[in-house]
């Protein structure tokens, strides 16, 4: 049975093979150890046909070489050899660790005796083959060892590569740790069912969390609560594009959750793999608080200016532009003020740049402080700054918004221990109406910064036209505001006359006037109503109020027990009003009963106005309710009679008309009888004669007040008509 070894071995890869190795197939080499070169050469030519490799050696000394030099797939040993011979050369290749389980196969005489045979076990034969040797039975014997060895060798290479392979792993699995563990980015993935399972160095010093605390928890525990829902949604839409284009996902931008629940903003890639069946969610995330911070700081510098840190000419336009479309849609007014500090390049001057530019700082904070919050106040370039008031604002608001700039500059400056005075210049621009673009409106506000230095007045509001009404309003309302403080303002006070008993004078009504510095006396009906509309009515209505009162104390002094009415606007009884609480301080100033002092409100600011919350107020300690100018309004008595009042003034155009106009009088009639069938007192206003009073005493009117009795007049000719009067008052005694 002829095998031809050689494809055998060509199909397995190198093995080692002592010396020999190299590369490419290597075919087994066997060893023939026989003293008797003509049986080796007989041995060689038999094994000629299995093609391997027939190493002769002619002694066992040699052979002892051999096997250390080479590994053999087997050994071919004549047993009869001179010095040493087979079995103790078999003994020694045993003991050799590189051959000690190289097959040996003895060549011997057949029936060679028993001993013998035992001998060549013991001394590790694997094998015998008769003599005369039979050249098919050797190839068999040595193709099957051959083969054996092959096997073997082949095994032990798969064995080697195996081990290899998990060296190579174990190293590798290592090195992935190292890089997992000390990247800086913090790692988590999570499994199928979302659940985290490894939580990297990084993540645990991003997050405080130590492994055992996360592993099995869900992966959003690192998102804060309030980005769960955008976390699934964004997770699941990444996960779905991954799935269909292996696309790397993008990096979102989130708010990451601390153990201690403190939160960061936190830059996220979500990545997924898939193992086998089974899906593994990779997080990517880091810690952008930094960069946040950075770009942050990078965005002010580029909107603020960088000497007083208020907004830029940049921020200041784009804000303004933001407004001018919001006012635009809202059918709103809104106004920007440019302030101008007067002769700011004298005093840099005067001052050096370093001090100019503390005292330009100083500015910026103390208007800065002035204004709400919601107000931008820009320094826009050199000197000047604007402010861009929040919300409506009409010129009113604006004048407001000024006085309080006004007042920043009210007080010195202390730079470097000089007190510095400064003046500023203020132009107001109101919008849409002077402009629809930034720059518009800005350059108006410039003219009338430019006005208003010009007229030395340091206030105006851009007008094309000077008798603007806009600028007339804003004019008025300086001047009122500069004539409250000077004590520009008077009272003249009107008697109310007592129809029942005996037709006295039981009180009066304070009724302001202006006396303005140039246009002489002026009535309400030229300022009142601007003043109501402005927050000017606040210390108007305060200085009237204890005006009244204190001339109420006076004539009590002396003896007149008179009541004193006082009319207070809509605007003074909002919600949030202070006026109830300013009263009651002054009436015990003053040291005058509360009940002896009437509110009136006009009867058309009943509707639509929030005032019921200090209407109760003023009853509740006990001041007197009076609805003025009653039946121009559209409130029924049904209505009133649920709010705590006491007293209706039926309005003088019904009264002045009632001799001559039948059903002027009717309604004065019926209104007489419904008040009191509500238990209200009713006054008539407007008395201008006889004729009218004598109807109000016949429907029993309980108070007249008109020019038929007294004219309004100042407190001391007053005093006098109370006095000389029928209808004056009667004195205590
Ligand atoms: P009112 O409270 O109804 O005051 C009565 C007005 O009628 C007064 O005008 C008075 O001069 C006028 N009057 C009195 N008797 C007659 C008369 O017989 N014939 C005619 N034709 N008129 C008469 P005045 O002083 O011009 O005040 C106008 C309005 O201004 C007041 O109406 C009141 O609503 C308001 N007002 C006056 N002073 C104040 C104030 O201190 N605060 C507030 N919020 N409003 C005030
Ligand atoms: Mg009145
Ligand atoms: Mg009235």
């Amino acid at each position: 049975m002829a095998v031809n070894l050689t494809d055998l071995a060509a199909a397995t890869p190198a093995v080692e093979a002592g010396e020999a190795t190299t590369a490419g197939p290597l075919m087994p080499s066997i060893l023939v150890v026989d003293d008797n070169a003509a049986k080796r050469i007989a041995m060689r030519a038999m094994l000629a046909p299995l093609g391997i490799d027939v190493v002769e050696v002619d002694s066992g000394r040699e052979a002892l070489r051999a096997v250390v030099r080479q590994t053999f797939a087997m050994i071919l040993m004549d047993v009869r050899m001179p010095s040493l011979d087979g079995f103790e050369t078999a003994k020694l290749i045993r003991q050799r660790s590189q051959s000690e389980s190289t097959p040996i196969m003895f060549v011997t005489a057949f029936g060679s005796d028993e001993l013998e045979t035992e001998n060549a076990y013991a001394g590790g034969a694997v094998d015998f083959i008769f003599t005369p040797v039979r050249p098919e039975i050797l190839r068999a014997k040595v193709s099957a060892f051959v083969r054996l060895f092959l096997q073997s060798a082949e095994l032990q290479r798969s064995v080697d590569s195996v081990t290899a392979l998990n060296a190579a792993l174990a190293a590798s699995e290592v090195r992935a740790q190292a890089v997992l563990q000390n990247v800086a980015d913090g790692i988590v993935t999570a499994g199928g069912q979302g659940l985290i399972e490894s939580f990297n160095r990084s993540a645990r010093l991003l997050f405080g969390y130590s492994e055992e605390d996360v592993v099995g928890q869900p992966l959003q525990l690192i998102v804060a609560p309030s980005h769960h829902d955008e976390f699934s949604e964004s997770a699941q839409a990444k996960w779905s594009l991954l799935n269909a284009s292996r696309i790397p996902a993008e990096s979102t931008e989130t708010v990451g959750c601390r153990s201690d629940g403190s939160l960061f903003p936190m830059e996220m890639d979500i990545s997924q793999m898939q193992v086998g069946d089974e899906t593994f969610t990779i997080a990517c995330v880091r810690d952008i608080s930094g960069r946040k911070a950075y770009t942050a700081a990078l965005e002010h510098k580029a909107l603020h200016d960088e000497l007083t840190g208020l907004p830029n000419r940049t921020l200041f336009t784009d804000r303004l532009d933001r407004e001018i479309a919001f006012a635009d849609r809202a059918g709103e007014s809104r106004a920007v003020l440019l302030i101008d500090p007067d002769k700011f390049g004298e005093m840099n001057e005067k001052l050096g740049r370093r001090k100019g530019d503390v005292l330009l700082q100083a500015v910026g904070r103390r208007l800065r402080g002035a204004m709400r919050d919601a107000d931008t106040v820009g320094h826009i370039q050199g000197d000047s700054f604007c402010i861009l008031a929040s919300g409506e604002s009409d010129v009113g608001t604006a004048a407001a918004i000024a006085w309080k700039v006004r007042e920043v500059f009210e007080h010195p400056f202390l730079i470097a221990g000089e007190a510095i005075d400064v003046r500023a210049t203020i132009g107001i621009a109101l919008f849409p109406q002077d402009g629809r673009s930034a720059e518009s409106i800005m350059r108006r506000a410039r003219l009338a910064v430019d006005k208003a230095k010009s007229s030395g007045e340091g206030l105006a509001v851009f007008a094309v036209d000077p008798q603007d009404k806009t600028a007339r309003r804003l004019t008025l309302l300086n001047d009122l505001r500069i004539g409250i403080s000077r004590g520009e303002l008077v009272l003249h006070y009107q008697p109310k006359i007592d129809l029942k008993a005996g037709q006295r004078t039981t009180g009066v009504e304070a009724l302001v006037r202006w006396q303005h510095p140039t246009e002489g006396l002026l009535m309400p009906a030229q300022f009142m109503p601007e003043a109501e509309r402005s927050e000017l009515i606040e210390p108007l209505t305060k200085w009237v109020l204890n005006e009244a009162v204190r001339q109420q104390h006076l004539w009590s002094e002396a003896g007149l027990d008179l009541t004193m009415a006082v009319n207070v606007s809509a605007r003074n009884l909002t919600q949030h009003t202070e006026m109830p609480a300013r009263v009651a301080e002054i009436t015990e100033r003053w040291g005058v009963p509360p009940e002896k002092l009437v509110v009136e409100i006009t009867e058309n600011d009943f509707i639509d106005s929030d005032m019921a919350n200090g209407l109760d107020m003023f009853h509740a300690m006990g001041e007197q309710l009076s609805i003025d100018d009653f039946g121009t309004g559209h409130s029924c008595l049904a209505y009133l009679q649920r709010l705590p009042i006491d007293e209706i003034k039926i309005d003088r155009s019904f009264v002045m008309s009632m001799p001559t106009n039948a059903s002027d009088a009717t309604i004065v009639h019926s209104t007489i009888e419904l008040a009191h069938n509500l238990g209200l007192r009713v006054v008539a206003e407007g008395v201008e004669d006889e004729a009218a009073l004598a109807m109000l005493v016949a429907n029993g009117c309980d108070i007249g007040q008109g020019y038929f009795f007294c004219r309004p007049c100042p407190a001391e000719e007053l005093t006098t008509w109370l006095a000389d009067s029928p209808f004056g008052a009667a004195v205590k005694v």
